[in-house]
């Protein structure tokens, strides 16, 4: 197995990591404050600094364009330590894009990624207007531009379906990144979404969300009804035979939800 996730080596016990609903809830929330002006900005304290200036348990990552009016951390209301985020112009994943969101996961436990598009996304506009673009902005234009042909025969607004496309491609592209995230993502460890954020309205909303694995999902929901039982610390209350019953029948309710249970 190439990925040691090695987050659950290193830590044997403290911090558990957010899981990826629990993570995904925080944003919406903090968006949410953001929309109603009611933002918080309580990570941004001496207090919230010292607490995590020796070590960090960020709870989402977030690949962002760059663009100037896209700020992750103010659009989430989020402060310092809560967010890893990664920016490239057009949030292209490339290696290096990919290496950070894989320390990411690996070393921090970080198990939700969200992929940030924007409207009126202007090196999109660069990409589908064609063209010579000078210098390494080829490069960007290039990685986008396979996103851009899936649409152009579109009907709709040429740009957005381009940025929409380009959000849905670098899921993708995280997805089946080999050897870490696509092993992480089919073990139902790591989570990745794409959101779109709207400059004018200041909301985000999820536009692409793929399907778990039926494996990944089993898994995804047996490790949530752990996480409970050990927060309600029903083990150290249920000894010997009585708690393995129990655990049979929590086995068997799990199977029941993930067989039942929409998926995705
Ligand atoms: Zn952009």
């Amino acid at each position: 197995m190439a990925s040691t996730f090695k987050y659950h080596l290193k830590c044997s016990s403290q911090e558990a990591p957010f899981d990826t609903e629990e993570a995904m809830k925080k944003l919406k929330d903090g968006n949410m404050r953001y929309l109603s002006g009611k933002a918080k900005s309580i990570g941004l304290s001496a207090e919230r600094r010292a607490e995590v200036a020796v070590d960090q348990h960020p709870f989402a990552v977030i690949l962002s364009c760059s663009d100037s009016r896209v700020l992750p951390e103010i659009i989430f209301d989020q402060g310092i330590g809560d967010l890893f985020v990664v920016r490239t112009s057009g949030h292209v994943a490339e290696n290096m894009a990919i290496g950070s969101i894989e320390y990411a996961v690996e070393y921090l436990g970080v198990r939700l990624i969200l992929v940030l598009g924007h409207k009126r996304c202007g090196v999109v506009d660069v990409t589908i207007k064609g063209g010579e673009a000078p210098g390494h902005i080829r490069d960007v234009v290039e990685a986008i531009k396979p996103a851009f042909e899936k649409v152009k025969y579109k009907q709709g607004d040429l740009l957005d379906n381009a940025i929409r496309a380009n959000v849905k491609m670098t899921v993708q592209i995280l997805s089946s990144s080999k050897p870490i995230l696509a092993e992480l993502i089919e073990d139902g460890m790591v989570r990745v979404v794409g959101g779109y954020y709207d400059l004018d309205t200041g909301a985000v909303s999820v536009i692409y969300n793929p399907r778990q694995s039926l494996r990944g999902y089993g898994v995804a929901k047996w490790r949530q009804g752990m996480t409970i039982l050990k927060n309600i610390k029903v083990y150290t209350k249920i000894p010997g035979t009585a708690g393995i019953l129990f655990l049979i029948l929590a086995m068997v309710a799990g199977f029941r939800i993930w067989k039942l249970g929409s998926i995705g």
